[in-house]
């Protein structure tokens, strides 16, 4: 377990130990202090393979753009993640709260968990041994 406090302004989860909102700089000293499993990654691989994931609890997943200095947080680039495979630049988003979500970016080609699209804007709680399907390439995602 770790401790935590939400932002009440952005309602994101910070470490206890924050003075700041870590994604909007509000002070967090009025928010309560509460206890939750501690952060950790989610295990990814994509035939196979595993995918290289930061400690992070907001975590895009995308393929980069180096010509734009852009990286998201999980690269799909390395795996045939490209526009010709339909993956977005920031196509989907996986949000810890104690346990782990995804939600779609409003990517071109849309996500889907278990065969089930993920509606733009709505959170979907991701099982362990979940297939994420981002344009033509399958995720497995392990709690
Ligand atoms: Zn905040």
């Amino acid at each position: 377990m770790a401790s935590f406090k939400t932002c009440p302004t952005c309602d994101r989860r910070n470490d206890a130990v924050n003075a700041t909102c870590t994604f909007c700089g509000t002070a967090l000293a009025q928010a309560e202090i509460f206890d939750a499993p501690a952060l950790e990654r989610p295990r990814l691989t994509i035939n196979h393979h595993p995918v290289q994931v930061p400690l992070k609890t907001e975590l895009i997943i995308g393929r980069a753009d180096r010509a734009n200095d852009w990286i998201p947080d999980i690269d799909l680039t390395p795996h045939g993640g490209n526009a010709a495979s339909g993956v977005s630049r920031r196509h989907a988003q996986l949000v810890w709260d104690g346990t782990w979500w995804i939600q779609d970016l409003n990517s071109a080609n849309g996500t889907l968990v278990n065969q089930v699209p993920v509606t733009p804007g709505q959170r979907v709680a991701l099982p362990d041994g979940a297939i994420i399907q981002i344009g033509t390439l399958y995720i497995i995602f392990y709690n």
